[in-house]
């Protein structure tokens, strides 16, 4: 009897040892399951983390490499003050960028741009400045795709234009007379040192005038200033067009002009001179509601005759003007040349 009990126990208490083991492997294998499918989740995870890194490490290298583009392209192209320059540095960073077969730089006023608005295999941008439309991009077969980065690149193009043409215009400003529209004194100077320089190497002559308007205080004291404005102004005029597109004309002081006459002999400029002297003396010039009648006398020096240096020909051509001024204006008068006065 006692050992039936023992046995029934000893069933009992391995039935509920087996029942004890099962339900911990269920619980541990249940727990082992869960692991796995928090492994398989968090495996999927990190692969799409890897492939979206993957596209962002691909969308980082296009963009470090359009910023070293539009970097390099922007320190290249801050070097050049000359438009067609700069387009030539826009255009090999395009190249080194895009698939294109042609690219050219027109002005707004082309007389193209009408034909290439309508042409589909061109893609057109406009060039914007500060006031408006200062030029466009023509850009032939490019895909849709890639004109962003022409776009990226034709605006960094854009900036450089504005800045050399505001570079050229306060270029222009410093080395131009506001009243006159000619040269200051400043620029003629170093104009006729340059000049110099090429004569003397080629062995070329050059002349240099003087120019003074006769007796200028006067039109000023019974006309006032702004009607003398007006004569210098005139004067201006007839110097430029007595002369060569290759003469330098300048503004020299208040009422004096200078004109660099470059592979010039002493007989030729007294032919231009002559030719400024006369179309004043003969000009009827309208200053506001007043017709005036005015005068000039010029002094000419010619090189190497008269001197090799700058200052000393400025010297013997106003020389020359103080003689031609001495003799009763309206004259010219050529260093060291004492001919009888010529008048008309
Ligand atoms: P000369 O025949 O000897 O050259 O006599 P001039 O009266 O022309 O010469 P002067 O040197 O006595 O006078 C020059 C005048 O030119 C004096 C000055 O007020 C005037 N002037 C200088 N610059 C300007 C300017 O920009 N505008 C005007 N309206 N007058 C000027
Ligand atoms: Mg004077
Ligand atoms: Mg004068």
């Amino acid at each position: 009897m006692m050992d039936k009990i023992f046995i029934v126990m000893l069933v009992f208490y391995l039935a509920a040892f087996l029942y004890f083991v099962r339900k911990r492997m269920l619980v541990y294998i249940h727990g082992h399951q869960k692991n796995v499918l928090r492994v398989k989740k968090t495996f999927q995870e990190m692969t799409q983390k890897k492939s979206f890194l993957n596209v962002r490490k691909k969308q980082l290298q296009e963009k470090a490499s359009e910023i070293f583009t539009l970097y390099d392209m922007t320190k290249k192209i801050t070097e050049k003050f000359d438009e067609n320059d700069a387009f030539l540095i826009f255009e090999e960073k395009l190249r080194e960028n895009v698939d294109y077969s042609k690219c050219q730089f027109l002005l707004p006023d082309d007389e193209n741009i009408q034909q290439i608005k309508t042409n589909k295999e061109m893609f057109l941008y406009s060039l914007k400045g500060r006031r408006g439309l200062i030029g466009y991009l023509a850009v032939e077969d490019i895909a849709e795709d890639q004109r962003e980065t022409v776009v990226i690149l034709a605006h960094q193009f854009a900036l450089a234009l504005r800045r050399i043409r505001l570079y050229q215009a306060i270029e222009k400003m410093a080395i131009t007379d506001s009243l006159t529209n000619v040269y200051t004194r400043r620029h003629i100077l170093e104009r006729f040192k340059e000049e110099l320089r090429r004569s003397t190497a080629r062995g070329i002559k050059l002349s240099f005038l003087m120019i003074d308007v006769d007796y200028f205080k006067h039109f000023n004291d019974q006309y006032g200033h702004l009607t003398g404005d007006q004569i210098l102004r005139e004067i201006t005029r007839v110097i430029r067009e007595s002369v060569r597109e290759i003469d330098i004309c300048g503004r020299y002081g208040g009422e004096e002009f200078s004109v660099i006459l470059p592979d010039t002999d002493r007989g030729g400029a007294k032919f231009v001179a002559e030719r400024i002297r006369t179309t004043v003396a003969q000009a009827m010039i309208r200053a506001y509601d007043t017709m005036i009648r005015t005068t000039v006398s010029c002094g000419i020096a010619t090189f190497p005759d008269d001197g090799k240096q700058v200052d000393e020909l400025i010297d013997k051509a106003d020389w020359a003007l103080y003689r031609a001024k001495k003799s009763g204006r309206n004259t010219t008068c050529s260093f060291g040349v004492y001919g009888k006065k010529k008048k008309g």
